[in-house]
């Protein structure tokens, strides 16, 4: 039996790897669960998968959560806080750990897990993008091992050779390609999308997600967000990573070799597939999907995509190229300005200039160490509160 941690198991990814892991109960262990806040759903996960150790991020939620196993499972410890999460990350019966918490909140307990030498099943994409370089060299020096999940990376993954970590021009690999759905507002005219909502920026055509993942979608910036994690993961400086837009998601990312070859990754949009895949590499076991039906998909369309559209993507291009604390920032400020379009606070359109403002305002830090890019983080949070709070 292989012991999982899941972080994040109450989300979009954590809920789809549940749904792995109990199709496989006879190879995996559920061995810790984590959430924010949501009281209710961990603990009917805690019942059905009886871990050792649930954690919730909020304080007075754990002590709920405590309460109500008491009587019905008292053998469940439950902490609490960023220790609580770092705990399950590092759970000694835990080999895999999926890391499934949204954004930069990921990043500390990812790092607990790497730090044991497990497997990480990265979900998280922020973690890449605001640590990307010490994350990398963490995995290392510790002997981890990073599997993605993120369906593009994982296509890449599975397109990419088995000694890929010599390096790209060594293996014959001339560009990554990623594509992208270009969201719910690929065609919608761009007098519109000063007013849409938050409900039509969260209706993503093929992928059903999170909140904050679904914004970066609409915004595109989880595109920009995903260029900045392939140059961790595969070691691909940013003009080796193109990213092209292919409206059905149904081939989830490419490589291009020197030869001309193009290797693709085809399969119905369901994380389970990704998730299953890191599961059992190198091996493969079911996941639930279904097969793909190319002659119900007949055709597939590609086109660039449109910066003026998404000027999202070009500040990630951008920040990737500039290095240092310039991903760390762009991220933090994505997150405040996500959550205030989520709440109302700001208009759609108005994303891309707060990111901007933010980037133009903090650029300096020390992106070496963990301290030093966290407290860029809070600068860019800071900043970007200010910039909407001003009224931009
Ligand atoms: P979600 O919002 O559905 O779930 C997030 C999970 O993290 C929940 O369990 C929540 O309780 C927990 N969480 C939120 N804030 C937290 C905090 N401050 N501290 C601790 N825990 C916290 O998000 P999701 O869609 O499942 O996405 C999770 C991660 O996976 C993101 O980084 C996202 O970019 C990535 N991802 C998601 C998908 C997808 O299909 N949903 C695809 C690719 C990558
Ligand atoms: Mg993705």
């Amino acid at each position: 039996m292989i012991g999982v941690a899941v972080l994040g198991s109450t989300g979009s990814i954590g809920l789809s790897t549940l749904d792995v892991l109990a199709r496989h109960a006879d190879r995996y262990r559920v061995v810790a669960l984590t959430a924010n806040t949501g009281v209710d759903k961990l603990y009917q996960q805690c019942l059905a998968f009886r871990p050792r150790l649930a954690a919730m991020a909020d304080t007075d939620s754990a002590e709920q959560l405590a309460q109500r196993l008491r009587d019905s499972a008292p053998e469940i410890e439950v902490l609490a806080g960023e220790p609580g999460l770092k705990a399950a990350a590092a759970h000694a019966d835990a080999a895999y750990v999926m890391a499934a918490i949204v954004g930069a909140a990921g990043l500390a307990p990812t790092l607990a897990a790497v730090r044991q030498g497990k497997r990480i099943l990265l979900a998280n994409k922020e973690a890449l993008v605001v640590a990307g370089s010490l994350f990398m060299q963490e995995v290392q020096a510790h002997g981890a091992e990073v599997l993605p999940i993120d369906s593009e990376h994982n296509a890449v993954f599975q397109c990419m050779p088995g000694n890929f970590r010599e390096g790209l021009e060594a293996v014959g690999v001339e560009r990554v390609l990623l594509t992208a759905s270009g969201g719910p507002f690929r065609t919608r005219r761009l007098e519109e999308l000063a007013g849409v909502t938050p409900e039509q920026a969260c209706a993503h055509p093929n992928w059903d997600m999170g909140r904050k993942i679904s914004v970066d979608s609409a915004t595109m910036m989880n595109k920009g967000l995903e260029v900045i994690e392939a140059r961790w993961l595969f070691d691909a400086s940013p003009a080796r990573i193109q990213v092209v837009v292919h409206p059905q998601s149904v081939i989830h990312s490419m490589v291009q070799y020197t030869d001309g070859s193009v290797l693709a990754q085809l399969g119905n949009p369901d994380m389970r597939t990704p998730i299953a895949h890191a599961l059992a590499w190198p091996g493969r076991h079911s996941s639930g999907v279904a097969a793909l039906d190319l002659f119900e998909i007949a055709r597939l369309d590609f086109e660039a995509p449109d910066l003026q559209r998404f000027p999202c993507l070009r500040l990630a291009f951008e920040a990737v190229s500039a290095g240092g604390v310039a991903p760390a920032v762009l991220n933090a400020a994505n997150e405040v300005a996500v959550e205030r379009f989520l709440d109302n606070r700001i208009p759609f359109t108005a994303i891309p200039g707060v990111i901007e403002q933010v980037l133009a305002q903090v650029t300096e830090g020390d992106a070496t160490t963990l301290d030093g890019l966290m407290a860029a983080d809070r600068q860019a949070r800071l900043v970007a509160e200010q910039q909407i709070d001003s009224g931009i």
